[in-house]
């Protein structure tokens, strides 16, 4: 069966010179003209321009969403039929699933392996959403006997979903998705360094037969449009996902008309080895931990504490594997890390490096920019790793969004644990170790929304995403994501044969 024969909508092609906004099932043109440019930032040419939203084309796109919830038939679907919509996109995006990953990799400077398996799990976010819906429903309660209660879950209303540039397609999945199967509408506000692959999911949401007005899409300025969507009164709620000084800014904001807020925030997760870790699995996946999409992941494993008795074994061959890694062509599948996203990122990179090195620490791999051949525009930085700190240097505690990890010895588990809980976040933690009596005593311990255990992955369709403390609240990915877009309604009746008279009048 082929998608394409079915749908009368004209597919451009993924890739192009301009993007427009989506804006109530039309693509538009922006109300000022403006234009955002985007770059890859592997090579620093341009990628394409972007419709830029102005705060005209924003409040059109808040109106679409409200009329197309207030008065649309979206949310009137039966479960079935809107699962049947999330799997239509869900077969398109496959359909198209090369394309899709050519155009992230050059819109992010990510490698071609990162970006096929972020597609791949937006297309999984789709279909598991369209399962998951179907099972999301009310219960009926214990009530004294003439009376009977239960309760709806309903669609929230019209949601703002502003989304970072690390994983602009996966990111965009993971919030209009549960979004939009609960019958939601939603206006998505796509970071500017990497607007492509979330259009072109707007747009393939009304090729599969989502109804005008219930995804739009405003990339944007966050200053501007990001704010106005959150102070807007005919928003009901914001989902977030980017730093945490702009998720308390949102919060405070949104309280004025309190909106319901998730917040998906920053974070500094740790990476503890115990002794009787097998060495060489923990080396790989804690490699992956950090060095995965150039260290530029929430729950980046950027703090790694590796137990006194193996730490000489261990960093020696987390150093050399270190520097093994290949940079280049993002398109080439043998490249183990891609770009940088821009500029700004390299030089907070740097800084954070320079810091370090000036408060004694010492750079046993990378530490510098570098300039693979053939990418000399590009935004590269060494994968990188430091030895010799204390707990109080910036590096071990703030969020660098980078390839740069810290490396600690610790002498038990209880220092282990204590370590791993100094900070101000708590989205990802990762353990190694062969005792499972251990594993699970520390993973209880941990203050962190993520554990993984042998692991080096956070995260599958399924299984709740989301932080304690500064990393935020609200769990995307999971069943639970669908309670967050939807109200609870309690109905309660009375059922008895005589009329009751509670104040006896
Ligand atoms: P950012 O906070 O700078 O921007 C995120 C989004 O918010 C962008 O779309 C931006 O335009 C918009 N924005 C900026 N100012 C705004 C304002 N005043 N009002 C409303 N919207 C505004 O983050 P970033 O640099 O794009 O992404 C990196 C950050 O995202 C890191 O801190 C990272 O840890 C975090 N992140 C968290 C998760 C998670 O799930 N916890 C996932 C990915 C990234
Ligand atoms: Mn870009």
């Amino acid at each position: 069966m082929s998608t394409t024969q079915e749908t009368k909508v004209e597919q451009e092609a993924v890739k192009r010179d301009f993007y427009h906004l989506i804006i109530n099932g039309e693509k538009v043109k922006s109300s000022t003209g403006e234009t955002i440019k985007t770059y890859n930032p592997a090579t620093g040419e341009l990628v394409a321009e972007v419709a830029k939203a102005s705060k005209e084309d924003t409040e059109k796109a808040v109106a679409a969403a409200r009329e197309a919830f207030d008065n649309g038939k979206w949310k009137k679907y039966p479960v079935g039929r809107r699962a049947q919509v999330l799997n239509k996109i869900a077969a398109i995006m496959r359909s198209r699933f090369n394309e899709l990953v050519e155009l992230e990799v050059l819109d992010t400077g990510k490698t071609i392996h990162a970006a096929q398996g972020q597609i791949t799990q937006a297309i999984e976010d789709f279909e598991f959403y369209a399962g998951a819906i179907v099972g999301h429903r009310g219960t009926v309660n214990n009530v004294p006997g003439q009376f009977h209660n239960y309760t709806e879950k309903e669609p929230v209303g019209v949601c703002a979903q502003i989304t970072p540039w690390n994983y602009p397609m996966m990111m965009a999945a993971w919030k209009i998705a549960p979004a939009i199967a609960v019958g939601c509408s939603v206006i998505v506000k796509p970071a500017s360094l990497t607007p492509l692959t979330t259009i072109v999911l707007g747009e393939i949401c009304q090729e599969a037969g989502v109804p005008a007005g219930v995804v739009n899409i405003v990339p944007g300025s966050g200053a501007e449009v990001g704010d106005y969507l959150v102070g807007h009164p005919q928003v009901d709620k914001v989902a977030f996902t980017g730093s945490t000084p702009i998720g308390k800014d949102i919060m405070a904001k949104a309280s004025q008309t309190l909106k319901r807020v998730t917040l998906e925030l920053g974070g500094k997760s740790p990476n503890l080895v115990f002794a009787d870790a097998d060495i060489d699995a923990a080396v790989d996946g804690s490699l992956f931990g950090i060095f995965y999409n150039s260290g530029q992941s929430c729950e980046a494993r950027s703090r790694l504490y590796v137990h006194e008795d193996i730490y000489d074994e261990f960093v020696g061959k987390f150093v050399e594997k270190a520097k093994k890694i290949k940079l280049g062509d993002p398109l080439d599948k043998g490249t183990h890390m891609g770009a940088i996203i821009d500029q700004g990122q390299l030089d907070t990179i740097d800084s954070y490096v320079q810091s370090a090195i000036q408060d004694g620490a010492e750079v046993l791999a990378g530490g510098k920019q570098v300039h693979p051949e053939g990418y000399e525009n590009g935004f590269w930085y060494e994968p990188t790793v430091i030895a010799n700190v204390n707990h109080d240097m910036k590096v071990v505690q703030e969020e660098i969004f980078g390839p740069v990890v810290v490396v600690m010895k610790f002498k038990d588990e209880k220092e282990a644990i204590r370590l791993a809980n100094d900070t101000d976040f708590g989205l990802g933690s990762a353990i190694w170790t062969k005792d499972g009596a251990r594993a699970t005593r520390v993973a209880n311990q941990i203050q962190a929304g993520i554990v993984m255990i042998n692991c080096p992955f956070s995260a599958f369709p399924g299984t709740p995403f989301g932080g304690y403390k500064q990393s935020g609240f609200g769990r995307e990915l999971s069943i639970e994501s669908l309670d967050l877009y939807t109200e609870t309604k309690s109905i309660l009746s009375y059922y008895g044969s005589r009329p009751i008279n509670p104040l006896g009048v």
